[in-house]
């Protein structure tokens, strides 16, 4: 299974920057891309411009969320039709931003990744506990529930990405050790057999939280993590690279 490597801009930059970190991007794969599947998620006002600059390369663009509903009256809000027509092949949904920010429950997003999958997207379902609901040893039931309540049952293998995004740990610095990784990636795994079925050993599951240059290299070695969800630094293309580069 190829890694994923995946950037989540949020709501950073204007035009100029977005088109600075695509530019930037377009220039390094030029010399091919590292081994992994590369994927940038701006945010919506940039998907066009990113998804013109990277036209021609093999780096993805992607949503960072988008509706339940193909179309309508819907104020603010995008669809997966509307991405797919942008060229993003995967979105973003239930980050935990979203979830404290927008008050999203385990449903809505079950129905955004059933609206993005009908759109032709690949959704990357976000779940995640926080400290005090690890400090309580809760993390692998919160795990578990918002899995179960996320995921729509029966998904292709190869249609669905998990990203195990400790809320503790995006954008503080902190990471989760090698060895929590290790175990809530392993119960993730155990718990896709029920959801997706025959071949739930093919869906990737990417862990996300203060990834960085300096210790990529190691989260990405650990058993069942195929990937990495990076904010903060995706937004400079050396660093994304070089984490990129990290992936064994
Ligand atoms: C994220 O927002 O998905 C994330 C993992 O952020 P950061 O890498 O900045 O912790």
């Amino acid at each position: 299974m190829k890694p994923l490597i995946a950037g989540n801009w949020k709501m950073n930059g204007l035009s100029d920057d977005a088109k600075a970190l695509a530019e930037d991007l377009k220039a390094r794969s030029a010399a091919g891309l590292p081994a992994c599947e590369l994927l940038v998620c701006p945010p919506f006002l940039h998907i066009a411009q990113v998804a013109g600059i990277l036209q021609g390369t093999e780096i993805r663009v992607g949503g960072q969320d988008c509706h339940t509903a193909g179309s309508g009256a819907h104020t603010g809000d995008v669809s997966g039709d509307m991405l797919r027509d942008l060229g993003c092949g995967y979105v973003i949904l239930g980050h935990s931003e979203r979830r404290a920010d927008h008050g999203e429950n385990d449903a809505l997003v079950r129905a955004k990744a059933e609206a993005a999958q009908a759109a032709g997207l690949v959704p990357i379902v976000c779940v995640g506990e926080t400290a005090d609901q690890r400090a309580a040893g809760e993390a692998l039931a919160v795990i578990a529930r918002q899995l179960k309540g996320s995921v729509p049952v029966g998904m292709a293998a190869e249609r669905l990405v998990i990203a195990y995004e400790p809320v503790w740990a995006i954008g503080t610095g902190q990471t989760a050790t090698p060895d929590d990784v290790v175990e809530v990636h392993r119960e993730i795994r155990k718990l896709l057999v029920g959801l997706v079925g025959e071949g739930s050993d093919r869906v990737r599951i990417l862990y996300g939280g203060s990834v960085k240059p300096a210790n990529a290299a190691e989260l990405l070695g650990q058993a069942n993590v195929d990937g990495a969800l990076v904010g903060g630094a995706s937004l400079k293309a050396e660093d994304f690279w070089a984490i990129a580069a990290s992936c064994p």
